[in-house]
């Protein structure tokens, strides 16, 4: 049997080796920011470690109050880098078990005492753990079994804790060995520990596995789904729509007159444009169906309804924005409007094909009837013997002069036919 001062420093040993890993491979790929935080994580609990196995070598504060604090402060860290991996903001909670601490220090009686201390450290841990199976649990950027697998580790740990900080308060501990030979704080701890790096090289893999076959189904202008992404997603949300008793809603949009955007502002304006009309309509999708940028200018959007007048309410929305944004791509201010096709089928019977080619033929008619409008499948308007209809020629030069008059439009933009 190892005694506890040789036992503390192997334990700090490892954190400090998988620190020193994790910071390598931080390096090599900055933009992993999770890598630095967890690192950090790890130095401070390895270093909290180590300060207490020094203890009698160095003067009492140091290996004592500095170490537990140090320690404990790894799960801030640790929740920190969770937070960076899903792109969420910062949670406090990762700072409680360090402030408990720093807190029970400026009480005498605590202070003085092993086993309060003890008792403190333990329950410290406990709430780091929950907090950490807390963001593990919560929706990530990817719902991973690993990542709940990870959580439910770190809620036995939070158990494992609060049990030893229990024990500690029932059988006061009188010295370090006594301590360490606690069958959950010493043995626990440390498979822990291992269990814990083992699963977060697992859901690293896994999240890194996954990020790479979201990217292949992404488009890289506009972040929104590509066209593979779109028939890949389109099976998903139709599956969910039979099992809910709802329709598939397809909207096909076609932003109007684009070449002339590109044209006369350049292509960076065009993409700023794609970029923005893109933002607008992944904003009203909220969490409901999915968008996906098929080609150039053409966007489609696939939504579960109950009926056809709330895909032609999306439609219209997403089309009314577009006309009244003003889109800054320095030193220009554009207008831009888009046109757009609507197909609903019953989910049953839906196919991606059918409902684009359907969504297409209405897209066309809008198209025709003028741009700037939207056409539901089946109630196209008969071609006119004057192609696209001099009254929406009328309409849409109005529309062009008050954008004129605003200064942000382009002063020779044409209607071309079809
Ligand atoms: P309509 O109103 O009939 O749809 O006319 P349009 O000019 O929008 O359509 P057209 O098909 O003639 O032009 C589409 C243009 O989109 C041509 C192409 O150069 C441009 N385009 C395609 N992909 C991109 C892109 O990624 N970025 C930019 N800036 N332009 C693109
Ligand atoms: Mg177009
Ligand atoms: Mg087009």
């Amino acid at each position: 049997m190892i005694d506890v001062k040789t036992g503390l420093l192997l334990w700090s040993a490892e954190a400090l080796t998988l620190a020193a890993i994790l910071m390598v491979a931080w390096v090599h790929k900055r933009a992993v920011r999770s890598y630095l935080f967890w690192s950090l994580g790890l130095f401070a609990h390895g270093a909290g470690v180590a300060l207490v196995s020094l203890r009698g070598h160095i003067p009492n504060f140091l290996s004592i109050e500095i170490a537990n604090g140090v320690a404990l402060s790894a799960y801030a860290f640790a929740v920190a880098g969770l937070c960076h991996r899903d792109g969420k903001p910062l949670r406090a909670a990762g700072l409680l078990p360090a402030t408990l601490w720093v807190g029970c220090m400026f009480i005498p009686g605590v202070r003085e005492n092993l086993g309060y201390r003890a008792m403190t450290f333990n329950f410290g841990s406990c709430i780091g753990a929950l907090v950490v199976a807390h963001c593990l649990w919560s929706p990530g950027f990817a719902r991973l079994a690993t990542r709940r697998q990870l959580a439910v580790i770190f809620l036995l740990q939070a158990i494992s804790s609060c049990i030893g900080a229990v024990v500690m308060a029932i059988f006061p501990a009188d010295t370090l060995q006594q301590i360490a030979s606690t069958p959950l704080t010493a043995a626990t701890s440390a498979t822990f520990l291992v269990l814990e790096v083992l699963f977060v090289s697992k859901m690293v893999m896994d999240e890194s596995e996954k990020r790479l076959k979201d990217l292949a189904l992404i488009d890289s202008l506009t972040g929104v789904l590509n066209r593979r992404g779109f028939f890949e997603r389109f099976e998903s949300i139709r599956a969910q729509a039979m099992r809910e008793g709802r329709s598939i809603g397809i909207v096909l949009f076609d932003l109007d007159h684009f070449k002339q955007i590109n044209d006369r502002y350049g292509h960076a304006a065009g993409d700023q444009t794609l970029m923005v009309f893109s933002r607008i309509v992944a904003r009203r999708m909220a969490s409901q169906g999915a968008f996906a940028r098929l080609g150039g200018e053409e966007f489609a959007a696939i939504l579960p309804v109950e009926n056809t007048a709330v895909a032609r309410a999306f439609a219209e929305g997403a089309r009314q924005e577009l006309a009244l944004k003003r889109i800054f791509a320095a030193p220009y201010t554009i207008g831009a409007t888009v046109s757009a096709g609507v197909k609903v089928m019953a989910a049953e019977t839906a196919s991606a094909d059918l409902m684009l080619s359907m969504a297409d033929k209405a897209l066309y008619a809008a198209k025709h009837a003028g741009r700037n409008r939207m056409v539901v499948a089946g109630e196209e308007a008969e071609p006119q013997d004057d192609e696209e209809g001099t009254a929406d020629i009328d309409a849409c030069v109005r529309q062009l002069r008050s954008l004129h008059m605003s200064g942000n439009c382009p002063a020779d933009r044409t209607f071309k036919r079809g």
